[in-house]
């Protein structure tokens, strides 16, 4: 299949097993040594040394915290896309049983970033050898804090976008079977919200309620009223979830508290809803809470918009992973209740979010917990498949 006029062909029909080797290399010695959200510093300094060891045309370091930004600039006129690589750990104690497990207690990369970093770097020395037929520009984020969801927004302050035509970014998907590859062509992922609401009445004796206001009593009422949002004030056909996952208030059993603080989470597709939602639990908390005597107060923690595929971009992409995989094997994915921070990029720029199949032998693993494992057949096949993504986004069309 031609991808493109230009006769620089995606790196399937060039893989050897020196290429291989360096993506398991890295992944590895990445995968050994993990580092939580904004403290990814010997992460930072292993791809910055190894960029700069390529002779790349731009390095910065720094961006946005820890994160880490190379150009490499082709011969031939063409778009200015950028290649996304989120680099943190999660705080989380690993149990498999491999050579490159990690050495730091505590850290781990169980949502497979690791896997995402070796494409890139591996991905930014095969361009660099190819400038002189490259179209146009391709830049390299290695983005920090995305479990945080801080780290995507920081580099766009940083001017990461700036420049930019195009956004491109994957994730290794445990739940999908190595060599498949899902490219959505609008919606991927959900909205995320995190939030707490502090809730205040007035402490006293367990035995004279009559003189105090009950927090607790209060935050019952709060939490079951919350539910209602989803089944009474939400179309049924419409998918949102609210969460309340941390309940904390009160001191001992004869001790009426005086305060309760809520945590929660907000889920959902649409920016409408989500702006509505948000809205409504401070209305009812509030509500409830004063009618009670007490008070509530709202804190918005954080917050990461859907992530949306541009649909022809997103048709790019499909078409580029095709070409590696076979057509039959990019596959469709039903939308994902879980938030990725690649979201701001979309927001401001056409882009495309893909899943890669990186499903392990034996039982099924799920990101996120000590035993996640991926399956390291997936790193030539990403490198392949993003290798002709980037190469059909930099035409001119
Ligand atoms: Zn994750
Ligand atoms: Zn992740």
């Amino acid at each position: 299949m031609v991808l493109m006029g230009s006769e620089l062909r995606p790196a399937v029909r060039e893989l050897d097993a020196a290429t291989t080797q360096d993506l398991l290399t890295h992944r590895r010695h990445l995968h050994a040594h993990p580092e939580l959200s904004f403290k990814e510093d010997e992460t930072a300094r292993y791809i910055s040394e190894r960029l700069d060891a390529m002779g790349v045309d731009k390095l910065t370091r720094g961006a946005g915290g820890t994160g880490v930004v190379a150009e490499i600039r082709g011969d031939r006129p063409g778009r200015s896309v950028m290649v996304r690589a989120d680099m943190d750990g999660l705080p989380i104690t690993e149990t498999a049983d491999v050579p490159f497990r990690s050495t730091r207690a505590g850290v781990m990369h169980a949502c497979g970033h690791d896997v995402h970093m070796a494409i890139a770097l591996e991905l930014a020395r095969w361009l660099a050898g190819r400038r002189h037929e490259l179209p146009g520009m391709v830049r390299f984020a290695f983005q920090p804090a995305e479990e945080q969801a801080g780290g995507a927004k920081a580099m766009i302050d940083a001017g990461v976008l700036d420049g930019i035509d195009r956004v491109v970014g994957l994730h290794v998907w445990s739940p999908l079977p190595t060599g498949q590859v899902a490219v959505p062509h609008g919606l991927v992922m959900a909205s995320a919200d995190m939030f707490t609401l502090t809730i205040r009445g007035k402490g006293g004796h367990g035995a004279q309620p009559h003189l105090t206001i009950d927090a607790v009593v209060i935050a019952a009422e709060v939490v079951t009223a919350l539910q209602t949002l989803v089944s009474r004030e939400t179309s049924p056909v419409a998918p949102v979830v609210i969460t309340l996952g941390s309940v904390h208030g009160g001191t001992a059993a004869n001790i009426v508290a005086g305060e309760v603080v809520i945590q929660g989470t907000l889920r959902t597709f649409d920016a409408e809803l989500r702006r509505h939602l948000l809205t409504r639990i401070v209305e009812v908390a509030e509500g409830i809470a004063a009618a009670m005597r007490g008070s509530s107060e709202f804190r918005h923690d954080s917050g990461t918009p859907p992530v949306i595929n541009d649909a022809a971009i997103a048709k790019l992409v499909s078409e580029a992973a095709g070409s590696v995989v076979g057509k039959e094997m990019v596959v469709p994915l039903e939308p994902l209740m879980v938030a990725e921070d690649f979201a701001y990029f979309l927001d401001a720029r056409p882009g495309c979010f893909f899943m890669l199949g990186g499903a392990p032998e034996g039982p099924p693993v799920v990101h996120h917990t000590p035993e996640f494992r991926i399956d390291e057949q997936c790193l030539p096949i990403g490198f392949q498949v993003m290798s002709a993504a980037v190469l059909r986004l930099l035409q001119p069309d």
